[in-house]
């Protein structure tokens, strides 16, 4: 700490390079205080004090969506990670119109559109790739805004770790299989009537 140059009390002989707690700062410390067992002692305490309150933390390990008391449940309305729907059929639900690509003010939604197969009798187009950079998206949601057939959305999933950067590009494949995943996720908030498995039914689904 500084000691006031223009205070005459500077040069304290090298001692006090830290304060005391409480009193005058430029006491010097007493025998005991500068032994610091005393004052590991009170830390000691003090910790072992808070061993037996009761904890507000949550016993994390990921393992059950369903459960509070092992997984932090965010507020209804947070917006983590993206998935794809599936439509009656089971195919993706996108039809490659590119309104969430042009929305997206990070640009890094990336698709590549393809003629549907002969048997899809509901659409021209659908997404052959379908990609998202995580690393890039900012989670405003807008993609999910944009998308004219509800196609797209973010999901209440936070804790998705990933150990290199290609990982975090997301591709139609895994948002696809994200979408079955997330559906009981969702179902915690009973916000978003989204049809996948565990949503929540639509009477409770509006907020
Ligand atoms: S949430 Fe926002 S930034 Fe992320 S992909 Fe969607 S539009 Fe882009
Ligand atoms: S997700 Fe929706 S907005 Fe994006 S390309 Fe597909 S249909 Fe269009």
């Amino acid at each position: 700490m500084a000691h006031g140059h223009d205070n005459g009390h500077a040069n304290d002989g090298g001692h006090a390079h830290h304060e005391p707690t409480g009193g005058d700062p430029l006491r010097k410390e007493t025998f005991l205080e500068k032994l610091y067992l005393p004052e590991i002692g009170k830390g000691m305490f003090h910790t072992l004090k808070h061993m037996f309150k009761k904890s507000f933390t949550v016993d994390y390990d990921g393992t059950d969506r369903t459960n509070e008391k092992k997984n932090h449940i965010p507020r209804a309305g947070y917006r983590g990670e993206h998935y794809l729907k599936k439509d009656d059929a089971g195919h993706v639900k996108c039809v490659a119109c590119f309104m969430c690509a042009a929305a997206c003010p990070s640009e890094c939604i990336h698709i590549e559109g393809a003629a549907t197969p002969a048997d899809w009798k509901d659409r021209e187009r659908y997404p052959k790739r379908f990609e998202i950079d995580m690393l890039r998206c900012i989670y405003c949601g807008m993609c999910e805004e944009a998308c004219p057939v509800d196609a797209i959305a973010l999901s209440s999933t936070y804790n998705v770790v990933s150990t290199t950067r290609e990982e975090k590009v997301y591709v139609r494949d895994r948002l696809l299989s994200d979408g079955d995943r997330y559906g009981l996720s969702l179902s915690r908030h009973h916000y978003r009537p989204d049809g996948v498995p565990g949503a929540a039914p639509a009477a409770k689904a509006h907020h």
